[in-house]
């Protein structure tokens, strides 16, 4: 349906794509959905914390009520985990949120936002929304190029994006290259770190971006529960930046955009430090099962810091979609990555054991 109403910038947005679900492809494909398994949107294959599961048990008792509209409770549990003080938090609905919060606070139509070639979707989506002029900086081993990226700030920018690591290409960025950045970058421009597969890092790359935020009144940390958490249902995030940003992302946002029950859940969730564990080590196991048989295939990919590895499934362009049917025909479903421009390439999340045994088994047989 086509119309005129609305601005142009609006009308030419192309839609996010998520992961299909599950009863989708079991309803397309005739499939059983208890047999299919889904690698598509780096969740934890772990589910929840059972922590997470009892607590939202004892928040349903006041879903009657609205939500505590600031959030006390996280904020206490987030301002203890990372020594910040309450009035640097912003929660939001998922850390898309959080980006979507910052492109409308910090940019008008017409200015510009940079981010990086094969940089998570959503920051070309959030600059779009806002009516605002993307600044894509060519990416340098499918990673960013920080130096090009201080390099491409115009006059009118006011917003960077990066993701480390990124997605989808796993990709990381040192954090010495992230901290000369931070001191090119000019004060009027926000610099959002997004830090979705933080907790995946192992131990000598892990760095603590929020001591950058004490020094560096530009600077938004964007954290979510989405992913090693185990809570992507649910949508919580949040951003931690100096009261200067935190103030001017607390006005635009909803009140009550973080529900009462993934309130709840993400205090339990925070303090687990067992859970958190246990993902990163079924996680560290689950890639080097997945990348020894890409090794063994003889495919091509990108070494990746998070949840997920970005795989090579042909020479041609159709590959990755053809791939990617294939796989969902044997009920298993990855993320075609066309519409990041690389359509011979597939993301695949790193899952159970047994669920990589079973994607690799049918990449073989596809594959021949
Ligand atoms: C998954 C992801 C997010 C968003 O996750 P939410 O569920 O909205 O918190 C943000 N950034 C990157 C790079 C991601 O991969």
């Amino acid at each position: 349906m086509s119309t005129s109403l609305g601005p142009e910038y609006v009308r030419a947005l192309a839609p996010y794509q998520a992961g299909k679900p599950i009863a989708e492809v079991a309803r397309e494909f005739g499939l059983d959905e208890s047999k299919i398994i889904k690698l598509a949107s780096n969740e934890n294959p772990l589910g929840m914390p059972e922590s997470a599961r009892l607590a939202m048990q004892q928040a349903v008792a006041d879903i009657g009520r609205y939500p505590d509209a600031n959030g006390f409770d996280l904020k206490a549990a987030i301002s203890a985990k990372y020594g910040v003080p309450q009035d640097w938090i912003t929660l939001g609905n998922g850390s898309n949120d959080i980006l979507e919060l910052a492109a409308h606070a910090f940019v008008q139509p017409k200015q510009s936002v940079v981010y990086a070639q094969y940089g998570f979707l959503v920051y070309a989506l959030a600059t779009q929304a806002v009516g605002a002029r993307a600044i894509e900086v060519k990416a340098k081993d499918f990673g960013h190029d920080l130096q090009a990226m201080a390099a491409a700030i115009a006059d009118d920018t006011r917003l960077v994006f990066i993701a480390n690591p990124n997605n989808p290409t796993g990709t990381f960025l040192p954090a010495a290259e992230l901290e000369a950045f931070l001191k090119a970058v000019p004060q009027h421009v926000v610099v959002v770190i997004d830090e979705a597969y933080n907790e995946y890092l192992s131990a000598d790359l892990q760095y603590e971006s929020t001591d950058w935020v004490r020094t560096f009144p530009n600077l938004i940390v964007s954290r979510t529960m989405s992913k090693a958490y185990g809570l992507a249902g649910l949508r919580v995030g949040f951003a931690i930046g100096q009261p200067g940003v935190t103030d001017l992302l607390n006005r635009i946002r909803q009140p009550f955009n973080v529900n009462s029950l993934a309130q709840a859940a993400a205090v339990a969730a925070l303090t687990d430090k067992a859970f958190l564990q246990k993902s990163a080590e079924v996680n560290a196991q689950g890639y080097k099962q997945l990348i020894q048989a890409f090794d063994s295939l003889g495919l091509t990919y990108v070494p990746s810091y998070g949840n997920f590895v970005l795989v090579k499934v042909g020479d041609d362009d159709g590959a990755g979609a053809r791939v990617n049917l294939a796989l969902l025909r044997k009920g298993i479903i990855v993320r075609p990555v066309g519409n990041y421009g690389l359509p011979q390439w597939l993301r695949v999340t790193v899952g159970l054991p047994e669920e990589n045994a079973a994607f690799i088994a049918a990449l073989k047989t596809i594959l021949g």
